[in-house]
């Protein structure tokens, strides 16, 4: 069972929730399959991205990268790829929920010939022995060579 920090509630912006802020990242091996779907472990793939290691090439990447630091809950990855214009003032997770899978859908753009782009997923989910889905079509920017995750189009 989770404990209550002694941290009042955390500020609720959109798209976030407002649940207790969790600063450890999930522990998650190197060699353990990264998250993002990608046939490659996780520190050959988000992990290197995650670490600083390597930048993502495309908004597709990011995309993946963002889905693997929501899974293993690096919420200083998840704020340093968000444009500043929308970036929330902190990344709250749900302690009970757990990200099992990501599928993207489609892209448009989004490559290092572009500096803006969309990638449209469905992201996979459990909470409390419930299944489900959240689908998105996200917009990207890149600034100065790296891609920034925008906002949601839908
Ligand atoms: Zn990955």
């Amino acid at each position: 069972m989770a404990k209550r920090t002694s941290r009042p509630a955390a500020r609720a912006s959109a798209g976030v929730s407002a649940h207790a802020t969790v600063t450890t990242p999930a522990p998650l091996a190197p060699g353990a399959p990264c998250p993002c779907g990608l046939p490659a472990a996780y520190g050959e793939c988000c992990g290197a991205l995650h670490a600083g290691r390597s930048a993502a090439p495309t908004a597709e990447r990011l995309m993946r990268s963002r889905y693997s630091a929501f899974a293993v809950r690096d919420a200083a990855y998840l704020l340093r790829t968000w444009a500043p214009g929308t970036r929330p003032p902190a990344v709250d997770f749900d302690p009970r929920l757990r990200w099992t899978g990501l599928d993207i859908l489609a892209t448009t753009d989004g490559t290092a010939f572009h500096t803006q782009g969309t990638v449209s997923f469905a992201a996979h989910y459990e909470i409390g022995g419930e299944r489900g889905v959240q689908r998105e079509d996200s917009r990207f920017v890149r600034v100065q060579g790296s891609w920034l995750y925008v906002d949601a189009i839908s």
